[in-house]
């Protein structure tokens, strides 16, 4: 006897990549998409009579393939004051995400093998969300020694990255890209000269200089992706640039790209909506790396997400305690929470805005972060694991910082007024909702 799903009642199926984008309803079998159908068809001849079949009513709510974000901070092990993967992956879920990457800065590094088993051992535990590790590119992040390269590929590393730093010494960066590029892997960087960054914390500007804060000259993200374009281009390695902030480093992935090289970039929502002069206003949850640039590098970021140069929306979640983040700009660390408000944050304020179309946003989160770690997507479509959102893009609600899941608040969007919340998902087998309550209305019928 099988289980069935039939999801009716949805304004809009969307799924980019799969060509899905319209009105329609789906049948699950067994927690896997059987049928994808035009509203009011008949039952796929599959369905048996014995067979019970669960109606999920989606009350004219849009339906996209679970998000995937390739850049986030767990904690786990070592950070737990401040995000447990059980708590960062239940703030996953309520964001919509099915699939994240966990950078390897926690402690200790995620270095050695039985880092990346511990981790997947305690994602296993907490949840149905899928935790993938990014091994660092060093050992300890010191950028002195390579780590087991090979060990942590076999191990399951997503990807390989110093994220946090960046592996600046020349020779151990060829090193690296060459055995990715022969080996097929993805080398994630963290671009930044930190000597250029000095003791910089917010963007160099004018606003922030008023302010009597050093700051961050763009030159010190251009200048590492650059270099680091020139080395995956002599060792034919793909290259994943991570969090773009600089219209300059957008313009550095738009030439190497159209030069043909395996060159990808990622952009936060944070940096995507927001300025220094937010920053300096506002006050520590502000302060992220890199900082929050100007108004022309938010338009080229915008740009370039919607022409496809910057394939993914990656949050880079940084959980830190109020406590941490209490210390000013100058001493409070560098980070902010993200995955509970990517979607709305960029649903208002782009898609509504007009600077960037929805089909755009929903394969940045999806099939975009898939493609660059070469990954097969959350689908809307026959054959594919049930792993579907369910998401309200009317009923406007507030960013509430003490009602975010994640186990820290350090959340920039504070006090804003959204629309686009993910209200359900489907992921396991297990149809949760959110904000505690019922927008998907379910009926059992059948046997
Ligand atoms: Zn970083
Ligand atoms: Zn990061």
């Amino acid at each position: 006897m099988a289980r069935w799903q039939h999801v009716i009642g949805a304004s809009r199926l969307l799924d980019p990549a799969s060509g899905v984008d319209g009105p329609g309803e789906l049948w699950i079998r067994n927690d896997v998409i059987h049928t994808v159908s035009a509203v009011g068809a008949p039952p796929p001849e599959a369905v048996l009579p014995d067979d019970v079949v669960e109606v999920i009513d989606s009350a004219g709510l849009l339906v996209t393939p679970m998000f995937v974000d390739i850049h986030v901070h767990l904690r786990e092990p070592g950070g737990e004051e401040h995000e447990t993967i059980r708590s960062g992956t239940a703030s996953a879920l309520r964001g919509g995400y099915a699939l994240v990457y966990t950078m390897p800065n926690t402690k200790p590094t995620c270095d050695a093998p039985e880092r990346i088993a511990h981790v997947d051992r305690l994602a296993a535990e907490a949840g149905d969300v899928e935790v993938v590790s990014v091994s660092a590119l060093s050992r300890g992040l010191q950028g002195e020694a390579l780590v087991d390269l090979e060990a942590m590929a076999a191990a399951g590393a997503g990807g390989f990255s110093d994220d946090g730093a960046w592996l600046a010494d020349e020779r151990l960066a060829r090193e690296a890209l060459r055995w990715a590029g022969r080996n097929d892997v993805l080398v994630m960087q963290h671009c930044e000269d930190f000597q250029m960054t000095g003791p910089g914390v917010l963007h160099e500007c004018d606003c922030v200089q008023r302010r009597g804060l050093p700051g961050i000259p763009r030159e010190s993200e251009d200048r590492a992706v650059e270099r680091d374009i020139r080395l995956a281009e002599a060792e034919n390695a793909r290259l994943h640039v991570c969090h773009v902030s600089t219209a300059g480093a957008v313009d550095a992935i738009r030439r190497a790209q159209e030069r043909g090289l395996p060159v990808t970039g990622e952009v936060t929502p944070h940096h995507l909506v927001l300025t220094a002069e937010d920053a300096v206003a506002n006050g520590p949850d502000w302060k992220m790396k890199p900082p929050l640039r100007e108004q022309e590098d938010v338009d080229a970021l915008v740009q370039a997400l919607a022409d496809g140069t910057l394939g993914a929306v990656a949050t880079d979640h940084a959980p830190h305690s109020d406590e941490r983040k209490a210390g000013g700009f100058i001493e409070a660390p560098f980070g902010a929470i993200g995955m509970e408000t990517a979607f709305p944050i960029l649903f208002t304020q782009l898609v509504e805005g007009g600077t960037l179309p929805l089909e755009r946003l929903v394969d940045s989160l999806t099939a975009g972060p898939c493609a660059i770690v070469r990954r097969e997507p959350p689908r809307i479509a026959p054959g594919a694991p049930a792993r579907l959102n369910w998401i309200d893009l009317e009923t406007p609600r507030n960013v509430e910082r003490e009602a975010l899941v994640s186990r820290s608040h350090n959340c920039p969007f504070h006090g804003l007024t959204l629309r686009g919340w993910p209200v359900a998902a489907l992921l396991g087998g297990t149809l949760r909702t959110h904000f505690g309550g019922e927008p998907v209305r379910i009926r059992t019928n059948g046997a």
